[in-house]
């Protein structure tokens, strides 16, 4: 039996979004045979951006371009995906746990009454016809396994925990430009207020340098955007660091902030609650800076530095600039 599925690409500004091809990866890792791939994007693209989805295994790239699917629209996307959907009849969708992901992935399970399993960080049994999939619960205490008991069923992803995979041998995916029909939208998008938090996309970011209470004031948070732009990453906060008006909310991890898995992760004056942790835990290498050698987040740190961060982080830059 073939297994069509379906893979929604988000372009920001134009740009591909790395969990697009991470979505893509594991498209490719669960396909069987014959499968086909469908990525489906809600703009149009370039040449060299669609041959880039055939290197991540699309096999056929659709286009759903229409002036209100310029700006993320809940509506319009959701009446797309239901025609894509009922078109191609994919058995698996693929998204990223992102603002787009989680807000539409639930809607079009709910209406298709298809599974959804969300957030997901790892599959097991790629090879089988059912594979498992784990997600992490409990704000990342414990994992589950779940397997889909739908067809389709729908899937997001959480951003760098797949890793995306060219192909060896170039593969040039079938192009359709598909013609949108969109009923009437009950709501509309006057103006987009775009705030630049930061200058690295947080949640896709392999490196995060993020600020705590310690770090005093907006002023302090400069040294760590310093070694920030040294190590290519984005800045990040914890919710008191926010709550006092250091920076914006838009930086805050944890529980009620990102929840994000990046390669190195710094936790500068962050003493380590556990709604913080909820959104860094699962970072893959963890370094810790605070001058309080019982603070909480030593136990989860791979590297500790007990110092004064005003101290520690210029040094760090320093040291950085010269390797
Ligand atoms: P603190 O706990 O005050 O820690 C500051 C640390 O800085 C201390 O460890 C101190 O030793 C160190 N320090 C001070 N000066 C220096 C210096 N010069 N050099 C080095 N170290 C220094 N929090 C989040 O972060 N994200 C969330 O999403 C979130 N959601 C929440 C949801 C709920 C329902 C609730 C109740 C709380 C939530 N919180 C969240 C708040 C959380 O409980 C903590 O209050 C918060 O994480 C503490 O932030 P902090 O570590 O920056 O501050």
């Amino acid at each position: 039996m073939t297994t069509n599925q379906l893979v929604l690409i988000e372009a920001r500004e134009n740009d591909i979004r790395e969990v697009s091809f991470e979505a893509l990866a594991l498209a490719q890792h669960l396909k069987q045979k014959e499968d086909s791939i469908v990525a489906l994007v809600c703009s149009k693209l370039s040449q060299k951006q669609i041959e880039t989805l055939g290197q991540h295994g699309a096999t056929k790239v659709i286009q759903a371009s229409h002036p209100q699917l310029e700006e993320y629209s809940t509506e319009a996307y959701r009446q797309v995906l239901l025609q894509i959907i009922d078109k191609e009849k994919p058995s698996r969708i693929i998204m990223g746990h992102t603002a787009i992901g989680k807000d539409l992935a639930p809607r079009l399970a709910m209406k298709l009454g298809a599974g959804l399993l969300s957030d997901i960080t790892e599959v097991r049994g790629e090879d089988s016809e059912k594979p498992f999939f784990i997600r992490p619960i409990y704000s990342g205490k414990a994992f589950e396994e779940k397997q889909e008991r739908s067809s389709p069923s729908f899937l997001t992803i959480r951003p760098n925990n797949f890793q995306s995979n060219c192909l060896e041998n170039i593969q040039h995916p079938e192009v359709e430009d598909f013609e949108v029909q969109l009923k009437e939208l009950r709501t509309e998008i006057l103006e987009t207020v775009k705030k630049m938090s930061s200058k690295v996309d947080l949640t896709a970011a392999k490196i995060v340098v993020a600020g705590g209470r310690g770090v005093k004031s907006e002023d302090g948070f400069k040294p760590l955007q310093e070694l920030a732009d040294v190590l290519g990453g984005a800045v990040g906060a914890s919710r008191a660091a926010c709550d006092a008006g250091y920076c914006d909310y838009g930086l805050q991890i944890g529980q009620t902030g990102k929840v994000i898995t990046p390669t190195v992760y710094f936790a500068i004056g962050i003493s380590g609650a556990i709604q913080h942790l909820a959104g860094m835990s699962q970072s893959k290498t963890i370094v810790a800076i605070n001058k309080d050698p019982e603070a909480p987040i030593f136990e989860i740190a791979d590297y500790g530095i007990v110092g004064d961060l005003f101290e520690v982080v210029p040094l760090l830059t320093e040291a950085f600039k010269k390797s």
